[in-house]
């Protein structure tokens, strides 16, 4: 089959998040199993140019139609370890994608309209013609409605789509503009209910609503987190939508790319290893310790790694950090915040804590440092509000850190309370869980943690064992997105 993601992140060129990873895991997994996978980006100026090989000009001359004129754009083509790449760069005033930042600018509706515009006059004009588009998140959610309503009568009325939904919380909402730039136009057609009206602001267009309407499989990250999305708030507004598509829509379970996250080849931790050799693991907390100054004696060494975001849980995080401390632990975290205040609240600790032998916050993103806390750590905390899939429990499971997680959306999929879990037998389970959204629950999971690793070091190193020896590889879900594929493109 051939297939063309289209998409705002490919780890590690572009990487805010979990995103990035996926649409390169799933990438190679695809290409393992023998299938033809190529990727449209926008080529951003603050991108990881050095993880690109051969980086050249592919296609100089393609004009998108934009407010009734053309914006001229080169695209460009490279390898990202191994994934051929396409990067498009517009040249027009507007600088789309020269702003230092990947989102979070006023525009982002429009630059991203663009994107998904641009996209598709590539594959038109180039005369590609994939079986299937697999398409993420709102960025690109207008996607499936310019093939439907416009390309489909411009040569591509046999391509197909996929689209994936990462994270419900950021639709992309937009006003007539974008259907006047995109060449959509008619907001009589499109301010319709069961088109690209949202469904509690109707003045807006809802992007990602769209992606829902006109796809023709949509997927969300994890089953649980699909069930939640149906039907309860954490489908932020869309759970009717996603009701009356439901047939469309279902959950597939994101993988890590072993490859990259895996103990045994790790290049980023001085000390490999893997289940059958896992006292090795002490190695890689002792560098962690000495390159964060921590002092070394015998303790359990928690971490966070994330965002730092309202989702993620910063209240629950921070608690983690002072009990942690008070239970006799370690604590390291590493983590970006999203907002200005949340920023300055862990600012504010790291200063207060900058003399605390046990305790280390590092503020802003460094891939190459959460490699040896994956490593280094005994117990990884995950307390999110909400959870679409989570990939830092896994990567956690794959480097035998305990997870201690809040029972929510991929969580539950993946984490299996080692007291309480019914589902599974003792030798499946893999870690600690805890429901409720308070001080008390993140407590009590953590406690039940730090006491098996103090009181019984043996149950912990096979907890830690048991979690290793899961397969959360890219091999399943990729499996499942092929027979997708299939299906969309021959449903009778
Ligand atoms: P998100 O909601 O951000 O997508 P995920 O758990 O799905 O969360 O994915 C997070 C990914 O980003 C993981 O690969 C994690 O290791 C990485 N990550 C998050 N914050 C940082 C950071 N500050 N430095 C390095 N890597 C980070």
């Amino acid at each position: 089959m051939y297939i063309v993601q289209i998409a705002s992140e490919c780890a590690p060129v572009i990487k805010a998040g979990g995103l990035g990873d996926v649409v390169y895991g799933l990438s190679r997994e695809l290409e393992n199993k023998g299938h033809c996978v190529e990727l449209i980006l926008p080529m951003y100026d603050c991108m990881r140019y050095d993880h690109i090989w051969g980086l050249h000009d592919a296609y100089l001359n393609l004009w998108v139609p934009w407010y009734g004129a053309a914006i001229h754009c080169s695209v460009y083509c490279g390898w990202v370890h191994g994934r051929l790449c396409f990067f498009i760069r517009p040249n027009s005033q507007d600088n789309f994608f020269n702003r230092g930042c990947y989102y979070g600018c006023d525009d982002d509706n429009m630059r991203f309209a663009f994107f998904s515009k641009a996209a598709l006059q590539f594959l038109q004009q180039s005369n590609k013609r994939p079986d299937v588009i697999h398409c993420h998140d709102w960025q690109t959610g207008l996607v499936p409605v310019l093939l439907y309503e416009i390309y489909k009568y411009h040569g591509m009325e046999y391509q197909r789509v996929c689209y994936t939904i990462h994270n419900f919380k950021h639709q992309g909402f937009a006003g007539v503009e974008v259907l006047q730039a995109t060449g959509l136009n008619r907001p009589e057609y499109y301010f319709q209910y069961d088109k690209l009206r949202d469904n509690f602001n109707p003045f807006a267009i809802n992007m990602m609503k769209g992606g829902i309407v006109y796809a023709n499989a949509v997927t969300t990250v994890s089953p649980y987190h699909a069930w939640e999305a149906q039907h309860t708030d954490i489908g932020y507004g869309l759970g009717h939508t996603l009701y009356l598509h439901r047939d469309k829509f279902q959950g597939v379970l994101n993988g890590i790319d072993y490859e990259f996250w895996n103990p045994q080849r790790d290049r980023y931790i001085p000390s490999n290893y893997s289940s059958e050799d896992f006292e090795q693991k002490i190695y890689n907390k002792k560098a962690l310790r000495d390159r964060l100054q921590l002092q070394q004696v015998d303790k359990p060494l928690v971490a966070y790694i994330g965002r730092l975001d309202q989702q993620k849980g910063v209240h629950l995080v921070h608690h983690a950090i002072y009990h942690s401390l008070a239970r006799d632990a370690q604590f390291v975290l590493l983590g970006a915040a999203t907002e200005k205040s949340i920023h300055d609240w862990f600012a504010h600790e790291k200063e207060f804590l900058s003399t605390n032998p046990d305790a280390h916050i590092e503020l802003g993103f460094n891939e190459e440092l959460s490699h040896l806390i994956y490593a280094g750590a005994d117990i990884i905390v995950v307390p999110s509000n909400y959870e679409p899939c989570g990939l830092t429990q896994i990567i956690g499971l794959k480097y035998g850190t305990v997870p201690v997680v809040r029972g929510v959306g991929g969580l539950v999929n993946t984490v299996f309370d080692w007291d309480y879990d019914q589902m599974h037998p003792p030798e499946e389970r893999n870690g600690f869980v805890f429901f409720e959204q308070d001080n008390y629950a993140l407590e009590s999971a953590l406690n039940r943690a730090i006491d098996v690793y103090n009181l019984n070091p043996d149950l912990f190193q096979k907890l830690a064992i048991q979690g290793m020896n899961y397969d959360y590889s890219w091999n399943h879900p990729a499996q499942k997105y092929i027979e997708i594929y299939d299906f969309i493109r021959h449903p009778w």
